[in-house]
């Protein structure tokens, strides 16, 4: 008996120790852990150029400053402590789920098969998914031309999928050479290398790489809608509607049209989005 109680007691302790090492996930809708003070521990991209890299202690970019905007209204308008956590394509579900995250903010598109493990508020813009390759290459000068060639897969990332697989969450179902990448910095890596003819992802991603140098070309044929979704834990509507009240202030009081035109204003081709996207619902 006495054994039992101090490996309960034990058991406690550990579990204790394990929770408080997450850092995020403590328990109840994030909505009301932000305006009773408490630190939020936020999910962004560090390798991605104008969206989310990290400078220093902390990343930079249009969705962190989006992150930021969203969890102080959230706070009533207070300033929330945040910790910065790098969410890869790869982690950003199981992130979620066991709590190394409160909330991901990170080029995340709202597709089917992550709404079944991920409540999603937002979105937030929506980006199109375009194509970048070498300067030089005549042979590529639209989406559909990817066919047969090889294109990056960057690991968890739902772009290669729009190429590959048939809607819902793919497009144009198209036969082509897979080469694996762990992000989209070790995407661009290969392609300036010429070890891959082509890297599609969102405009967004590929505006901010662009801007960065290197001999590329984006094709501009646009064709897909990226949904940018606020990764919440699954269940937690009370905050999801909060994020999209929140979203709608963003644009109503012109903090959208700053943040775009601070990230992206120099990029060709690319505009501020005039109005709120409609909301997807929270589930
Ligand atoms: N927005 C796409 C996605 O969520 C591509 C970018 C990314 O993987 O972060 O899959």
């Amino acid at each position: 008996m006495r054994v039992r109680k101090v490996g309960t007691a034990l058991v406690g302790v550990a579990l204790t120790a394990s929770l408080a090492a997450c850092g995020g996930g403590s328990d109840g809708p994030l909505v009301d852990r932000a305006k009773a003070g408490e630190k939020i521990v936020v999910g962004t991209k560090w390798d991605q150029p104008g969206l989310g890299l990290k400078k220093g202690d902390a990343p930079e970019g249009f969705d962190v400053d989006v992150a930021k905007y969203l969890l102080k209204e959230l706070a009533g308008g207070k300033d929330v402590e945040i910790e910065w956590k790098e969410s890869a394509s790869s982690n950003r579900e199981a992130f979620l789920a066991n709590g190394t995250v409160d909330i991901i903010v990170a080029t995340y598109s709202i597709t089917e098969a992550r709404k079944g493990k991920v409540t999603f508020g937002g979105p937030y813009i929506i980006a199109h998914q375009d194509t970048i390759v070498r300067a030089g290459d005549t042979a590529i000068t639209k989406a559909t031309d990817l066919k047969g060639k090889r294109i990056c897969q960057a690991a968890g990332s739902n772009s290669y999928k729009r190429i590959t697989d048939p809607p819902p969450d793919g497009k144009l179902d198209l036969d082509v050479q897979l080469v694996g990448a762990s992000n989209y910095s070790e995407c661009f890596a290969k392609l300036n290398g010429s070890n891959l003819d082509a890297v599609t992802t969102d405009d967004l991603i590929l505006a901010g790489f662009a801007a960065q140098g290197g001999n590329l070309k984006i094709l501009g044929d646009p064709f897909t809608d990226e949904k940018y979704g606020v990764g919440l834990k699954k269940g937690d509507t009370k905050t999801c509607e909060a994020i999209n009240a929140a979203v709608a202030k963003m644009y109503q009081d012109g903090t959208m049209k700053q943040l775009f035109d601070k990230w992206f204003g120099k990029t060709q081709g690319l505009t501020a989005p005039a109005a709120t996207p409609p909301a997807e619902g929270c589930s």
